[in-house]
């Protein structure tokens, strides 16, 4: 298995040095145990034993019959020897010596000793000048005196033994000296033991702490570390989001301005999914709009790869019914809306699209497939989407219905004369002709004055309407049906030859004649209308040039008795030669027109 670089190699190091710690802190500790104690006890029991050879000394010297006197005597009576024997069952001394000044042994409690003459410099040097001289060392048991007989269970070969020579002085003069041995050897030990005892447990109290300290320390280490590591992540998480939140900020401030400038429909939807294929990246999208009859709504515009239907009905929707946004995914029990099918289970939100507080369509967006799991985090930045689509639909269909209102009549909603005049003008002058033709229609009710006089304005009013139905069906593309005022209406027809045109205006004449409307009770009078006919380049090239000759056209109609088409007649010679320079011009652009204009 490979080696995780820096995740479990630093903790295991950590762990390693550890022990090799406490391992040296433990064997430093060993070392002290055994190395430390000894020198120490030694001085601490040179200390004591000097003490008490000095009292022992004391002792001695007050219970002499002379005293220090004796020493330079060299007498000691019999009283003095038997204190001197019992001494050594009295005190922790086994041998005691008496010298004298010159370094001979007046007595000894070893016979042999006395007489023998100590010449070490030590004698001279020190004790002689009134020093305690202290000695340490190893004996074997054979020189101690009465050690069988103290210790028999001992396997002992060696003991530890100490030499204490303490001057005996009269008058300030050196008189001799006292040397007691002393068998150290079990008191040495013990001490030594109670010490090593006593150290090793301060030892191994210490090297647990330094290894408690040592854990907190790098626990505590690991802990700040892991939360230190926690905090930038979440630092860093906290950024990458606030860059995401400024570039969605900044993207929806440039929807808000594109959308602002939209001039149609059309181009908003267009707007609209590529923003949103960069807004929101992660899901499918499309919407919808409600047609003008309300029942359906029209697949608009989609993103992402969404889904887009010709049609979806309003009940369809949980959002649409609810009045409110549809999240499905997000609860344990929900439904699936009819329109998102097929439905694979992925989470999707459908949004309603409102203006002015009327409801106009549809948001639906869908999780694409590595987004399912955090959908919802969107919701927030789709949901501010749906509204500004919301209300940018809102101000292009407000804009919409200001021009409309602008430029049609609200009785008929055909257009009106100012629009016939911009729109006729526009054609003749932007070249955009088809083949530069162009024909106009005058249309005039007859004897429209006496039908509101026996019928009233209102049942007036139905009839301009059936006759308004007409006409506007009758019109297709960049064609117009407009109502210049009272009962009489106008229609542009660009690309129309005089023939066409008149075969036209015949139709609509026979299609009003056959228009039937009750009004109450009772069916109305059959209503006909007249119309004249006028043609660009042939009766004019300015708007009101031909808009006349199409008027005179249809007085000629009416004249002739009314419910019928006339064509324009021909105009002035200046009229004639302009209108035969322009035919030129299109004849040179086009196939001639199949056909002449008949004047009526
Ligand atoms: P003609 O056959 O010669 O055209 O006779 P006419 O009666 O149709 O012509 P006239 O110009 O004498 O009358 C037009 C009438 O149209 C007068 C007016 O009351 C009526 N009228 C104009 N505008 C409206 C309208 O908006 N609604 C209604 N109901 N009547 C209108
Ligand atoms: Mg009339
Ligand atoms: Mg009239």
């Amino acid at each position: 298995m490979p080696i995780q670089p820096s995740g479990q190699l630093l903790p295991l190091l950590k762990t390693y040095s550890l022990l090799l710690v406490l391992l040296a802190a433990a064997a430093l500790s060993a070392w002290a145990v055994y190395a430390v104690p000894a020198p120490a006890v030694d001085r601490m029991l040179e200390a004591d034993l000097r003490k008490q050879a000095t009292d022992w000394r004391r002792r001695i010297l007050l219970h002499l019959e002379d005293g220090a006197g004796s020493f330079f005597t060299g007498q000691l009576d019999q009283h003095d020897i038997e204190y001197l024997s019992l001494l050594p069952a009295t005190t922790d001394a086994y041998r005691i010596k008496l010298f004298q000044a010159d370094g001979r042994v007046m007595w000894s409690t070893r016979p042999a000793d006395i007489g023998t003459v100590n010449r070490k410099p030590y004698f001279q040097q020190k004790v002689a000048k009134g020093a305690v001289y202290y000695a340490r060392g190893t004996k074997p048991v054979s020189q101690v005196d009465g050690f069988e007989t103290r210790d028999t269970g001992a396997m002992a070969v060696s003991r530890e033994v100490a030499e204490i020579y303490t001057p005996v002085l009269k008058g300030g003069q050196f008189a001799g000296a006292i040397e007691f041995y002393s068998d150290i050897t079990a008191v040495r030990d013990t001490f030594l033991s109670r010490v090593r005892i006593s150290l090793a447990l301060v030892s191994a109290v210490m090297v647990a702490a330094i290894g408690i300290v040592s854990v907190v320390v790098i626990r505590t280490n690991r802990l700040s570390l892991r939360q230190m590591q926690q905090r930038a992540a979440k630092d860093q998480e906290i950024m990458a989001s606030q860059m995401q939140l400024a570039r969605e900020v900044k993207l929806l401030g440039e929807l808000n301005e594109w959308l602002q400038s939209c001039r149609s429909l059309d181009e908003l939807f267009k707007m609209v999914s590529e923003f949103m294929s960069h807004l929101l990246p992660d899901a499918e999208g499309s919407i919808y709009v409600f047609s003008n009859s309300r029942d359906v709504l029209a697949g608009c515009a989609s993103w992402n790869g969404g889904g887009l239907k010709d049609h979806i009905r309003p009940d369809e929707c949980w959002g649409l019914r609810r009045g409110r946004t549809y999240e499905y995914g997000a609860s344990e029990v929900e439904f699936t809306c009819a329109h998102a099918a097929p439905h694979d289970g992925r989470p999707y939100f459908c949004f309603p699209i409102l203006a002015h507080g009327e409801t106009v369509g549809l948001m639906h967006l869908r999780a694409m497939p590595p987004r399912a799991g955090d959908f919802a985090t969107c919701k927030p930045l789709a949901q501010m989407c749906a509204e500004q689509i919301s209300m940018a639909i809102a101000n292009v269909r407000m804009r919409d219905q200001l021009h409309d209102q602008s430029v049609r009549d609200p009785l008929t909603g055909l257009f009106n004369r100012r629009h016939m005049t911009d729109s006729l003008r526009k054609h003749l002058n932007s070249g955009e002709l088809n083949c530069t033709r162009l024909s106009v229609i005058a249309v005039d009710v007859d004897h429209f004055k006496k039908f509101n006089d026996n019928h009233g304005h209102d049942a007036g009013d139905m009839v301009l309407r059936a006759v308004s139905t007409v006409l506007e069906k009758a019109c297709d593309g960049s064609e117009a049906a407009c109502r210049p005022g009272g009962e009489e209406f106008t229609l542009i027809l660009p690309g129309a030859t005089p023939e066409e045109a008149l075969a036209r205006a015949e139709l609509l004449r026979q299609a009003v004649e056959e228009i039937s409307m009750r009004y109450g009770e009772k069916t109305l009078p059959q209503i006909t209308i007249s119309a004249g006919v006028a043609h660009y380049p042939a009766h004019g090239l300015l708007p009101q040039d031909l808009l006349r000759a199409a008027d005179e056209a249809l007085y000629a109609a009416k004249a002739k008795g009314r419910n019928q088409v006339c064509a324009a007649a021909a105009g002035t010679e200046a009229e004639q030669d302009a209108a035969w320079r322009a035919a030129e011009q299109a004849a040179s652009a086009c196939p001639p027109a199949a056909g002449a204009n008949k004047a009526g």
